[in-house]
């Protein structure tokens, strides 16, 4: 109801019942005006705002992609995810049932990687104001390993990918379109920082990361090569690619390193480390089809596909509204 967004008794109870009681810690329990935090050496602080179509879909539902969302940014720039804010958009007639789900998948990521929820909020919007429910995060994390950047690759790094491509792209569209090819598609939505402090504890050097979201592999390569002033070869048969994604991609005409995924990241390693950074992706939870696809070179900012013909040809970036509202 709309009264659940007024700050009254509606409201109170909406925030005892459904969040607090999910989200339970001892800042969140002070009930204050804002979260006081006990003192983050070298915080890194990101937002993002989620709104997806379906709310839940094969691997994972808006809560779990609002809190892996912003734990992953956290981690690519080796911070671990510590506290987050959680608030909710929703549209007024939303079943509370479907809010309780949402919020339980949010509590299940949050414990996994011992984060908190420690400020929010709630507004209630008229039918038809909002579709369904949005729900935006900011999160502060502790820098473990300074001077992962965007702008840090070099030459003879080698780019490897964490995981297949394009896997939370291809099941909304699918799920969304009604397309069921084999049913074998599933989103990639995890929590990235498990992987990333292995690495990190390894002291390896990683040059950047960063998580594959919109605009996909090619978004984050090409943001690379601009950035570091670089030019990227990806050998296009290295992609690791499930078949059903690639099923869709072809029925649809879309390139799936465009495609948007959520528990997938790009990295670019000094070579002396990359192998060791490989396996110890390989055998991590979640990494088991990560792949080397590439190497940094001086060059134009470009990011050059080499076939197993030997033919080359340029990746394109990303352009036009490919899938609204996906994550
Ligand atoms: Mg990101």
């Amino acid at each position: 109801m709309l009264a659940h967004g007024s700050g009254g008794e509606e409201s109170a109870h909406l925030i005892s019942e459904l969040f607090a009681s999910r989200f339970d810690n001892p800042i969140l329990r002070q009930n204050e005006d804002a979260a006081c935090l006990p003192g983050v050496k070298s915080p890194a602080f990101c937002t993002d705002s989620f709104t997806v179509t379906p709310l839940f879909f094969n691997g994972g539902d808006i809560g779990k992609l609002s809190i892996c969302g912003t734990a992953n940014d956290l981690a690519m720039m080796g911070a671990q995810p510590l506290y987050l804010s959680c608030s909710f958009v929703i549209e007024e007639g939303t079943k509370i049932s479907i809010l309780e789900r949402i919020v339980d998948s949010m509590a299940e990521q949050l414990q996994k990687i011992g984060a908190q929820i420690v400020t929010g909020d709630t507004k209630v919007l008229p039918k038809g104001a909002v579709d369904g429910v949005i729900i935006n995060t900011s999160g502060i994390g502790e820098i473990r390993h300074p001077n992962i950047s965007c702008q840090n690759l070099r030459p003879d790094d080698v780019v490897m990918v964490s995981g297949s491509v394009g896997d939370h792209g291809a099941e909304i569209f699918s799920r969304r379109e009604g397309i069921n090819l084999s049913g074998n598609l599933c989103s990639d939505c995890q929590l990235l920082w498990p992987m990333v402090e292995k690495i990190l504890e390894t002291g390896a050097s990683v040059s950047a990361m960063r998580d594959a979201t919109r605009g996909g592999l090619s978004a984050v390569l090409h943001e690379w090569v601009r950035a570091s002033n670089v030019e990227i070869e990806v050998e296009e048969s290295a992609i690791p690619l499930k078949s059903p994604v690639k099923g869709v991609c072809e029925l649809l005409g879309f390139e799936p390193y465009h495609l948007a995924n959520e528990g997938m990241f790009v990295l670019a390693v000094a070579k002396k480390d990359s192998q060791n950074v490989l396996e110890l992706l390989q055998n991590a939870p979640g990494g088991e089809h990560a792949r080397a696809i590439g190497r940094v070179k001086t060059g134009n900012q470009r990011v050059v596909l080499t076939s197993s013909w030997g033919t080359k040809r340029l990746m394109e970036y990303p352009s036009g509204e490919l899938l609204p509202r996906i994550c």
